[in-house]
């Protein structure tokens, strides 16, 4: 088929008026159509039976066509999606008619179902954050493989090729089918061919880069890939002479300043007070849903191993230490600290991250304040652990700064909150805490909690006073990351990656 008849191929459906949402178009919910588009099964898939005889009778028997398809629809109510393991009654696609779909749509013609579950009103079905497990389709796939002989292709954060082809061997699927995961590394299928597994950057599941992005409006990108969609204006520049470039600070913007330097000639040393590299992914990533990105740092590891990048860890920098190193260039990634306020018992007070990396222990009921997406990350993962947890928030509701969170990864966590059993008291700030009571100043008068701790998850301040002491001192000095202004991965990579790009 050539352009001009794919477009008037199209136009033709688009006079018809059917609703291009075909998911929608399949579901009673949705659906009231009393033409023959709507009412029986038959008639809620006559758009899709449509389509694959239309490019059948353009392009050929043999030309294959697979759809994309929604085995359950996962929908509670109107634009309220499930959680996994809650129960609820299906309003939309059930899997019985799911699968009998299934079985109509490969006898109209379709070569295979690429199967998913979710619809629009259950985005972080179809778009699984990292609170979803990895592999979430593979029981649906498995049902679908059971009633068709056409290939059933398997999504859904099947990233982990341990687990993808276990599910192969299992047959869950015939096929896995990758879309993020190549964002993240394009190499991701050469590299595991190669026996390179360790290589391939992980996808973290943030939405950021992609879906995140598209839903406002900008370019699909990736978080951890600065070169993913942009892949021409983002080539590494040749260098007319190597430098000797100092690096202060292991989290990501140290790390991908390291090895984009190091990828085009010059000779990068990364020094880092902590024991080990990531900065903050380490807290980021203690909670079980966030592993991947324990795994990004794992993988700057063995990057920086690979270039040979000098890593002196356990070793705080001091400008004394920058300006008798004799560098030719500087680059200060030093990151942010948490912002810390007294409330009377500092004992029994921690941050988020001295929770998260298990340095403190907060008891059985503990009551976190801020939020935001750190504060309800942490309070999800304590929950999830079987403590009593109580979120108190100064604005009139969660998850309200430093946004946008894409809607898959925002809608699936302000659910999640109260599934977990974590009260949420909104427009509401601590005052004191002694003797296991936090006071708590609401709009309708002062409330206590008894609780065995606090933690406060209140922002972070960009921790820049070494770039400061050195600005005027060193000739070629640069300050990225958090250390620049306080943001998230995604923006701590990208910045990097701009600056040593340029070096
Ligand atoms: C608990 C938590 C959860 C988060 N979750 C997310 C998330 O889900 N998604 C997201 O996008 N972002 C998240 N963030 C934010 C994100 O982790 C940071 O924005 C990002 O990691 C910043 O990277 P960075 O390299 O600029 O700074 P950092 O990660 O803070 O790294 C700075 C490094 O510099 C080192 N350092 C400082 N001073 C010196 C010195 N003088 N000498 C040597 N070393 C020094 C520090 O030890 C640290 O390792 C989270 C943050 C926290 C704390
Ligand atoms: S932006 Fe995040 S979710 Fe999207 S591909 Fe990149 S790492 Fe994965």
């Amino acid at each position: 088929m050539d352009t001009k008849d794919l477009r008037s191929f199209m136009r033709v459906y688009e006079e018809k008026s059917v609703n291009k949402a075909a998911k929608q178009l399949f579901i009673t919910l949705f659906n009231l159509r009393t033409d023959e588009y709507g009412g029986s099964l038959e008639n809620r898939l006559r758009f899709a039976r449509e389509v694959v005889e239309e490019v059948k009778a353009r392009c050929g028997k043999d030309f294959p066509v697979a759809l994309r398809f929604s085995v359950k629809s996962m929908i509670k109510d109107w634009r309220e999606g499930a959680l996994p393991g809650e129960e609820f009654e299906e309003k939309g696609r059930d899997v019985e008619e799911g699968l009998e779909a299934a079985k109509l749509l490969v006898a109209y013609g379709y070569d295979a179902l690429d199967t998913d579950v979710g619809t629009y009103d259950a985005w972080w079905w179809n778009h699984p954050p990292m609170y979803q497990e990895k592999g979430l389709f593979r029981t649906y796939c498995k049902m679908v493989k059971e009633v068709v002989d056409v290939p059933v292709l398997c999504a859904g954060r099947m990233d982990d090729p341990d687990m993808a082809l276990a599910s192969l061997e299992n047959s869950d699927c015939d096929i896995v089918s990758l879309g993020r995961p190549l964002l993240a590394d394009p190499d991701y299928v050469n590299k595991l061919r190669g026996g390179r597994q360790e290589e391939i950057r992980p996808c973290i599941s943030c939405h950021e880069g992609c879906m995140g992005r598209i839903q406002e409006y900008s370019m699909i990108n990736c978080a951890v890939n600065p070169q993913a969609a942009r892949e021409r204006v983002t080539a590494y520049e040749p260098i007319l002479k190597d430098k000797k470039v100092m690096i202060v600070g292991g989290g990501v913007a140290g790390c991908e300043a390291a090895r984009v330097l190091a990828v085009r000639g010059h000779k990068p040393e990364l020094y880092e007070k902590g024991s080990r590299l990531g900065g903050n992914l380490l807290p980021g990533g203690a909670p079980e849903f966030k592993e991947d990105d324990i795994a990004l740092a794992r993988w700057y590891e063995v990057q920086l191993q690979k270039l040979n990048v000098p890593v002196r860890l356990k070793k705080e920098v001091t400008a004394e230490d920058v300006l008798n190193g004799g560098y030719d260039a500087v680059i200060v990634a030093t990151g942010s600290t948490p912002k810390v306020f007294s409330l009377g018992d500092d004992a029994h007070t921690f941050t988020a991250a001295e929770v998260l990396m298990k340095e403190k222990d907060c008891g059985e009921h503990t009551v976190v304040i801020g939020g935001g997406l750190v504060g309800c990350e942490t309070a999800l993962w304590l929950a999830q652990h079987g403590k009593k947890v109580t979120v108190v928030e100064a604005l009139d509701k969660i998850l309200a700064v430093n946004g946008p969170l894409c809607h898959a990864n925002k809608y699936m966590l302000e659910r999640l909150i109260p599934y977990n059993g974590i009260e949420v008291v909104t427009g509401a700030k601590a005052k004191e805490y002694h003797d296991g009571i936090l006071s708590v100043e609401c709009a309708d008068g002062e409330r206590t909690i008894v609780c065995d701790s606090v933690i406060l998850s209140v922002g972070y301040k960009e921790e820049n006073a070494l770039y400061h002491e050195l600005e005027f001192k060193v000739p070629e000095i640069y300050l990225l990351g958090d250390a620049k202004k306080v943001s998230n991965i995604m923006y701590a990579i990208w910045d990097a990656f701009e600056v040593a790009n340029h070096i």
